[in-house]
């Protein structure tokens, strides 16, 4: 597998690339007009081309099925150099606002969902990505391509402003160095200049990694996949909460570095008579008294062979309700992309079969 270009940082670009004038150029190409292989770079000469060809490829990933949601969510499978598939899925959060002569005044905004592996190691119970094992982590170069691509497909031009969930297949944190390799490349000036603030890492609570992201100082969110409020659900649910349980994952939140006006996002995923109910809820609210917390309840999604149901409205908005009487934030993720095959891994499944 050859190394992209999209790998590497631009000052690592301009120790391998001479001269320098061609690297700006070429990070144009990549960043700025979304080139996916080095004949789109119209002002590079020819034999630099050829030996850049050698030794990188520009994009590594390839289209290989979409599906388009009624309400403007687009789901991608991907495909790597390696032949090895994941997705990356497009997301619309605000409309387009139009006023009364028809002028925009606002544009529609759009996140992107990206994965940070094939597969992933922590084996959550309920999670369709589980159900293949691990893989391999992917690239940094592979993290940022997947929002290369995605904005090429959707003719979003580099200046317009996007956020990144690291919600898609795998662990974030299990893949840190490339994580934060990738992070560091969004946020370059002359390049997507994607800001931390709009980048938020979801995690299932590797509390250890979460010090070390901290630590780093990225200025990215946080968003922990709570799920439980005891440590036997938990584990049911997340396996390697025997290692990171609640207590550590909460005491670990605590030191992450956060801007005093935000707030923790908290996500917890709502499955039918395991953890609906109300006495969940207050445990919740105790458990996040003395963190500044947000919550986001999330309808288990089911798939064929999966042992949980999805919870009843009634109960996802009644806990909705005492969290609030409560005094904590929080929200009901609607489930984007309903229609096509929403919760992370069913694309993969549907067009690969069994994984
Ligand atoms: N590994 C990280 C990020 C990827 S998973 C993490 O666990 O946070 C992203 C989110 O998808 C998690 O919050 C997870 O709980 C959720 N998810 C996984 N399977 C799901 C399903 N079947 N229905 C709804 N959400 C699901
Ligand atoms: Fe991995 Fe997240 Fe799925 Fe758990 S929910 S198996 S951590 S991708």
């Amino acid at each position: 597998m050859k190394p992209s270009l999209l790998d590497y940082t631009q000052k690592e670009l301009i120790e391998l690339i001479k001269p320098k004038f061609r690297v700006k150029q070429i990070y144009g190409w990549l960043y700025h007009q979304y080139a996916e292989n080095f004949e789109d770079m119209k002002n590079i000469p020819k034999a630099m081309k050829e030996e850049l060809t050698q030794k990188y490829v520009v994009n590594p990933l390839k289209i290989v099925n979409k599906e388009v949601s009624s309400d403007g969510t687009i789901k991608y499978l991907l495909e790597l150099q390696d032949g090895k598939t994941m997705e990356a899925v497009w997301l619309k959060m605000k409309e387009q606002q139009v006023d009364c002569n028809g002028e925009i005044t606002q544009e529609a905004r759009y996140s992107i969902c990206v994965s940070t592996q094939v597969g992933c190691k922590v084996g959550c119970s309920f999670c369709l990505t589980a159900k293949g094992g691990f893989t391999r982590d992917l690239t940094a170069g592979e993290i940022v391509a997947q929002v290369v691509t995605l904005k090429r497909d959707n003719n979003h031009k580099h200046n317009r402003k996007i956020n990144i969930v690291y919600m898609g297949m795998g662990e974030p944190l299990d893949n840190l160095a490339n994580l934060a390799k990738a992070i560091e490349i969004f946020k370059e000036e002359e390049g997507l200049a994607i800001g931390g603030k709009r980048q938020t890492v979801s995690t299932s609570g590797l509390s250890n990694q979460i010090d070390k992201l901290g630590a780093m100082d990225l200025g990215v969110h946080i968003a922990i996949s709570l799920h439980a409020v005891d440590d036997e659900l938990r584990t049911e649910l997340i396996p390697m909460n025997k290692a990171h349980n609640i207590d550590s994952i909460i005491e670990a939140v605590k030191r992450f570095p956060i801007d005093t006006r935000k707030r923790v996002m908290f996500e917890y995923l709502v499955i039918k008579n395991k953890n609906d109910d109300l006495g969940s809820a207050k445990k919740l609210v105790k458990l996040l008294s003395d963190i500044k917390a947000k919550v986001n309840l999330i309808y288990f999604n089911p798939y064929p062979g999966t042992e949980y149901d999805r919870p009843e409205r009634k109960d996802m908005v009644a806990f909705q309700e005492y969290l609030i009487n409560h005094g904590l934030l929080c929200t009901i993720r609607d489930s984007k992309g309903i229609d096509i095959s929403a919760a992370c891994g069913q694309l993969k499944e549907k067009t690969e079969g069994e994984i």
